[in-house]
């Protein structure tokens, strides 16, 4: 944020505004944590705020501060739609591209409110007032951080608001471990301790919360696993028979796509899942290194992200999906396997 935006944004929080906060469809522990903390910090200063999540999402972030007031769009459409109308400004939180929010684009779209972006993805749409949009970032958690300490305000962090941004950047770093972690994010990340994030217990709320059915699921997900060494590449699929058998419940295949890339040699790791309600393939990407998964997914599957997560959707098949997959991946070989 250039010293103009955070001018911008301090002259619009000097006034009351009716505030909505956005994070993007499906969201996940970074969007929501980004969301609950910035409606903490928003309500310290004395606002109006709403956090509004396009749909449901992970029982293994229901326990966060402030959860219990998150207006879910399509369980609860009359009162966002009213809110959302209302809005004199709008924060999107952890996406880019107003498209990144399904069914609530339209109300967006029609909104009058000032938009403000927070976010680290690639290629930022141009729809906001201020746009603060960094792709070296950690997390959109460390970036609500810069913007609480932009305005001046970091003793305005409470436990609460430390909790929620600690769990974004844990998250979204993979606890601490990606490309995208640096000092600086460390030195936010023992700032938030300071201020009463309980890195242990937060840790073990996310990750240590496991149904016996997911781990089944996992196994399942495991023993599906193709390994094709001559692309570095390794992919899973789960189809919604399998999800159905294993009592399937949101969030429970996060993480799985992950498993790919710790074998030895693999870059490049997908996972696809079928969701029947939807029509689609859920397409998950990640790789290391330079290969790029946010051009991958861009290119040949609707979706988008970073360097090295990205999502992607298919409405054909798995079957299809699948061999679609298996084609494409040919014009690949020589940059996966040098
Ligand atoms: P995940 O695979 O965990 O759903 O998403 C990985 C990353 O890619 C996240 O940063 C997410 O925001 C982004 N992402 C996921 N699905 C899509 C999509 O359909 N379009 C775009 N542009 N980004 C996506
Ligand atoms: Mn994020």
């Amino acid at each position: 944020m250039n010293a103009e935006d955070i001018t911008t944004v301090k002259s619009i929080l000097s006034q009351p505004q009716k505030i909505a906060i956005i994070p993007h469809k499906n969201p996940d522990g970074d969007a929501m944590g980004s969301c609950l903390a910035l409606y903490g910090f928003l309500k310290e200063m004395g606002q109006t705020a709403h956090v509004i999540a396009p749909n449901d999402y992970p029982k293994f972030l229901k326990w966060m501060p402030e959860n219990d007031s998150v207006i879910n769009f399509e369980r609860e459409n009359p009162k966002a739609l009213r809110l959302l109308e209302e809005a004199t400004v709008i924060f999107t939180l952890d996406f880019n591209d107003l498209s990144r929010v399904g069914q609530m684009e339209t109300a967006l779209k029609a909104a009058t409110a000032d938009f403000i972006m927070i976010d680290h993805h690639q290629q930022p749409n141009d729809y906001a007032v201020v746009t603060y949009s960094d792709v070296s970032m950690s997390s959109t958690c460390e970036m609500v951080y810069n913007f609480i300490r932009f305005l001046g305000e970091t003793d305005t962090i409470t436990k609460d608001i430390a909790t929620n941004l600690y769990t974004g950047i844990m998250t979204d770093t993979g606890s601490f471990k990606y490309r995208s972690t640096s000092s600086k994010t460390h030195r936010v990340v023992a700032e938030l301790i300071d201020r009463g994030a309980e890195n242990m217990e937060i840790h073990r709320q996310v990750f240590d919360t496991n149904s016996p059915s997911r781990l089944h699921l996992l196994g399942v997900a495991l023993s599906n696993m193709v390994i094709l060494q001559e692309y570095s590449t390794a992919y899973i699929t789960l189809t919604q028979e399998e999800l159905d058998a294993y009592d399937y419940n949101k969030g429970d295949t996060e993480g799985f796509v992950n498993y790919g890339l710790t074998l030895e040699g693999i870059i490049f790791a997908l996972i696809f899942i079928e969701n029947k309600e939807e029509g689609i393939i859920k397409i998950s990407l990640r790789s290391t290194g330079d290969f790029s998964v946010n051009d991958f997914a861009r290119n040949h599957f609707e979706g988008g992200g970073h360097i090295n997560a990205a999502g992607g959707r298919s409405e054909l098949s798995m079957e299809e999906t699948v061999a679609r997959f298996n084609e494409i991946l040919k014009s690949y070989k020589s940059e996966l396997n040098p």
